[in-house]
């Protein structure tokens, strides 16, 4: 089992592109929050809309395309749907864009069939585009905002004096925080596009930053990963990462919290309260899991040279119901991205291993297969020339690092 990682041919110094995400709180004044709301809105309707006249147009043997579509919404567009020119264009892009994407993933069979986004069911969000948005210290500037607002004022009949002006100062939303990756003097990153969003009755402004980094290879010994419902990751050298049990314990506030909402009158503000509640407690359950999840994949990230993982089938997994609730606490498939993706910034090999290989019923010292049931902790070979006996996670995890070692001396 001893094979020597594969030898990497990485030169030392060289210059990699990654995208980094910045999430930053947003303080909207009340007459700036209105706009948001209206945007977010109106990314819904379009969004809809295209959905429905997607489904339209196939039905009828046509072959709609995102493209095709934003044309002939901005061709009624004037006449039907006027009140969408209240907000930035980059509202219509980005909704076109979703639609487009949504059918995509539908028919390379990732994702279901896309669904109605429903006023307070779906997220509130809208994209903008980069040559519509500025960053500045303390603030982002939002297209088309001050104008709404103006509009809204004079339309109240107040009269505006130093139009220009007020609109540049009232189109200026505060940041909770500076914008990190990238500031005007450096020539070396470029923002490629953002998003704001509502979660939990708070606002946030999303930048996706392109930066160009050295990588810095790293030495370190091969591992194997396995990840898994009960135990979030084992790897080879037996090192284990737990779930987190905090989680757990908020994860029963929230089925508790369901209840109640049940309960609740429909229309009542309790049930506003209770759903505010609701809101607030999965965001930070959302929160705590990424700060995990982030954690894991570093510590992994910086101990070994070589990293093989599972190729996890994670729509599978939300499909057989008694592990729906572990595999979302666990987000695993977020966390093999994560770890690809800081693997990346040392150049280091992530070979995956395909979903069919039997990595939790073979032994990994004789290669000997048996049935293991799900909740059996413990690998007991039964090849009575071996006989080993151990951890079920720890020998999926040997199991994965030698396919993987394996694919990838073929692969050179
Ligand atoms: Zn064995």
């Amino acid at each position: 089992m001893a094979m020597a990682p594969p030898a990497t041919t990485l030169k030392t110094g060289k210059i990699i592109e990654i995208i980094k995400a910045h999430k930053i709180r947003l303080h909207p004044t009340p007459e700036q929050e209105a706009y948001l709301r209206r945007a977010c809105g109106t990314r819904r309707f379009i969004y809809n809309w295209g959905l429905a006249e997607w489904q339209r147009q196939y039905q009828a043997g046509e072959q709609p395309s995102a493209l095709a579509l934003k044309k002939q919404f901005n061709g009624l567009r004037g006449v039907e749907f006027p009140w969408t020119y209240d907000v930035t264009k980059c509202v219509v892009e980005g909704a076109f864009d979703d639609v487009g994407k949504a059918f995509s993933n539908f028919f390379a069979k990732r994702t279901e069939y896309s669904q109605f986004k429903k006023k307070g069911k779906s997220q509130e969000s809208f994209y903008l585009a980069n040559d519509h948005l500025t960053v500045g210290d303390h603030w982002v500037q939002v297209p088309v905002l001050g104008d709404f607002i103006v509009k809204q004022r004079e339309a109240k009949g107040e009269t505006i004096t130093k139009r220009a002006q007020l609109k540049r100062r009232l189109g200026k939303i505060n940041l909770a925080e500076k914008l990190r990756f990238t500031d005007k003097t450096d020539k070396t990153s470029k923002i490629m596009g953002a998003t704001i969003r509502c979660e939990a009755g708070w606002w946030f402004l999303s930048v996706q930053v392109q930066v160009q980094v050295p990588q810095t290879p790293l030495e370190g010994p091969p591992v194997g990963i396995d990840l898994g419902f009960m135990r979030l990751a084992t790897l080879s050298d037996d090192t284990r990462f737990e779930n987190q049990k905090p989680l757990r314990h908020l994860l029963a506030q929230v089925r508790y919290l369901n209840q109640q909402l049940a309960r609740r009158q429909k229309g009542s503000k309790n049930r506003e309260k209770t759903k505010r509640k609701l809101a607030r407690l999965q965001y930070r359950i959302r929160c705590l899991r990424d700060d995990l999840l982030h954690k894991v994949a570093h510590q992994i990230t910086e101990r070994y040279g070589f990293i093989g993982l599972e190729d996890l089938n994670v729509r599978g997994m939300f499909q057989n119901r008694q592990h729906a609730l572990s595999a979302s606490d666990a987000a695993l498939g977020r966390l093999a991205h994560l770890i690809e993706t800081k693997a990346q910034a040392h150049g280091t090999p992530v070979q995956r291993v395909g979903r069919f290989f039997p990595s939790t019923k073979r032994c990994h010292r004789c290669h000997h297969l048996r049935e293991i049931a799900e909740d059996e902790r413990v690998y007991v070979c039964f090849n009575p020339a071996c006989g080993w006996v151990g951890d079920r996670d720890l020998n999926a995890a040997l199991n994965i690092l030698e396919e993987a070692l394996r694919l990838a001396s073929v692969a050179v």
